[in-house]
């Protein structure tokens, strides 16, 4: 294990590192985009890969992985690689097979997690993992409620070792981080940089989050920018940050963030920045009867 990268220990003994490189990319950007975007991340430094067989870009994610390994920059289990279950495959009998065309997209033998896209079974899940397929599982999108479902389940084989969710300053997300941390569970952050902004889910009037002054105070003083600011905070929380980036400059910017340490008192003003604001709506699966943002969190 490299020792620049900072891990935290899951709840079943493997290591998550404390920064991914966020690959969801909008359709109409080439994929040949994210094979470049994700060797110059590698060069750079993240360990950490965040993909789903819903952004239709394993194979290329895949392709530039192998030629870093193929190269020597890195070893198969110096990656940690996350793919996700889509919701067309959560029928139990499904589940693997959504798996194994991950895998077969990236070549690989195995991913290192494998989270349930958005709240459903966890079962056929566990099963993954028992066949070497997944070395943990977790989930993403997920309320306390529908955490705790899991939990409680009879019969519980595996506890989930993460849940994905939109996490940054303007949704916090302090209660669902508490409540995970009180059950050793991790929570990755997504649209920590305030989203790609969507088009079908995410509001164009809504803030934009990098221009937010307190973040540009805060950037100004420790002479770093807006994002370092936004993604350093995180990690000081506790919580695993993803960072998507497809320009060499910036990608090798977020790396930076293990670099310098924000004040008790820079913490407190970025706390007061919470409004739970959230960017991703998910407004055209409201109708669900899993939805999982209904709840205060
Ligand atoms: P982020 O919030 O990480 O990034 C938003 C935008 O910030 C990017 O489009 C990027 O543009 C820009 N950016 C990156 N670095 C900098 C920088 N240093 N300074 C200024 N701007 C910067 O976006 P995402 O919403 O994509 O979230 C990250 C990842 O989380 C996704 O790629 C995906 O892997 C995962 N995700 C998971 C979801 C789930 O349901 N589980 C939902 C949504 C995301 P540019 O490329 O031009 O640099």
């Amino acid at each position: 294990m490299n020792s620049k990268h900072q891990y935290v220990e899951l709840n079943d003994g493997h290591f998550i590192p404390r920064l991914g490189f966020g690959t969801y990319k909008p359709q109409e950007v080439p994929n040949s985009k994210t094979i470049e975007a994700t060797k110059i991340a590698i060069e750079a430094g993240f360990r950490h890969i965040d993909c789903a067989y819903a952004y239709q870009v394993e194979e290329e994610v895949g392709l530039a992985i192998r030629s870093k390994i193929a190269d020597g920059t890195v070893k198969r289990e110096d990656i940690f690689y996350t793919s996700k279950l889509w919701s067309t495959f959560h029928r139990p009998e499904l589940v693997q097979s959504c798996l194994e065309k991950s895998l077969k997209k990236l070549n690989f033998d195995y991913v290192d997690l494998y989270l349930i896209h958005s709240p459903m079974e966890l079962k056929a899940m566990e099963k993954c993992k028992d066949a070497g397929l997944a070395k943990s599982i977790g989930v993403s999108n997920f309320n306390r409620r529908q955490l705790e479902m899991i939990l409680n389940k009879p019969g519980l084989k595996y506890k989930p070792v993460c849940n994905q969710v939109e996490c940054h300053v303007y949704l916090n997300q302090r209660k669902l981080l508490d409540f995970c941390k009180s059950k050793d569970i991790v929570l990755v952050a997504y649209g920590v940089l305030g989203t790609q902004r969507y088009k079908e889910w995410v509001d164009p009037s809504s803030p934009v989050l990098l221009d937010d002054p307190v973040l540009g105070a805060l950037a100004k003083k420790h002479k770093r920018s807006p994002a370092l600011i936004a993604l350093r905070y995180q990690l000081q929380r506790g919580v695993i940050v993803l960072a998507k980036s497809l320009n060499e400059k910036r990608i090798k910017e977020n790396i930076q963030v293990f670099d310098f340490e924000l004040t008790a008192e820079d913490m407190k003003d970025l706390d007061g920045l919470n409004r739970n604001f959230r960017y991703v709506t998910f407004k055209l699966m409201a109708d669900h009867p899993n939805f999982p943002l209904a709840d205060e969190y």
